[in-house]
């Protein structure tokens, strides 16, 4: 599929208009709830979303990403596995997809039917995203729709399949290390690894900072997204 660069800004405040972003306040149909975390009952924190653009599989759809900041949830900071021998020759199974978003949520929806969510509270500052369409995929970009797997372990990770759908759409990556800046009033994500027990810094890390792919899988009657990470 052909790739799609999306490049962060921080030039200017939210809009109804926006429809593919970092931070601010989530856009989401007005029938579905914020999404709360299966292991701590707190709201997940909302990352970033983005919509497919014209000539993407997933044209007129879009995915939100949310993620609980406010406690730490060990085994679960990165996604959990499938079992099998290994990511690139496992089914990701409708049963699995149900159960393994616990401190986070995927959700996907259609594009025209999101407005903003006014009573949700700010944390990931609001960052307007430009995309541009390219004939390559480039590591260095902070994220990137379609295209091809950057692996940075080496081995391909691609499920053989996801939902039952046997060729499952790289929808997105998001690069190894990048930062969610967050608000001045924002609380210190959870962190076992700093003496407080939270993070110092002023941004957040989706997924322990590892690089993320996300794919998605045309189920019978839906769209379901199994994400994997690399570090
Ligand atoms: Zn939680």
């Amino acid at each position: 599929m052909k790739s799609w660069k999306l490049e962060p800004l921080s030039d200017r405040r939210q809009t109804k208009e926006d429809n593919t972003f970092i931070g601010g306040k989530p856009k989401l149909p007005p029938d579905m709830p914020l999404p709360r975390c299966r292991l701590c009952g707190k709201e997940l924190t909302f990352f970033f979303q983005v919509a497919f653009p014209q000539g993407h599989k997933w044209e007129k759809k879009s995915m939100a990403v949310f993620y609980c900041v406010e406690q730490w949830h060990d085994q679960y900071c990165i996604p959990e596995l499938p079992h099998g021998p290994g990511l690139n020759k496992v089914d990701v199974t409708t049963d699995f997809l149900t159960q393994y978003q616990r401190n986070f949520q995927v959700l996907v929806f259609d594009t025209e039917k999101a407005v903003p969510v006014e009573d949700y509270q700010e944390k990931v500052a609001f960052r307007s995203i430009t995309i541009t369409q390219e004939d390559k995929t480039d590591g260095r970009w902070d994220m990137v729709m379609g295209g091809r797997p950057i692996w940075i372990m080496g081995q391909p990770e691609k499920p053989a399949s996801v939902a039952g759908d046997k060729k499952p759409v790289l929808l997105l990556q998001v690069r190894e290390d990048f930062k969610f800046p967050i608000l001045p009033d924002a609380p210190k994500e959870a962190d076992p690894f700093f003496p407080a027990k939270v993070s110092p810094f002023s941004w957040y890390n989706l997924f322990a900072g590892n690089r993320i792919y996300f794919w998605g899988g045309q189920g019978q009657e839906e769209e379901w997204v199994y994400v994997s990470v690399q570090k």
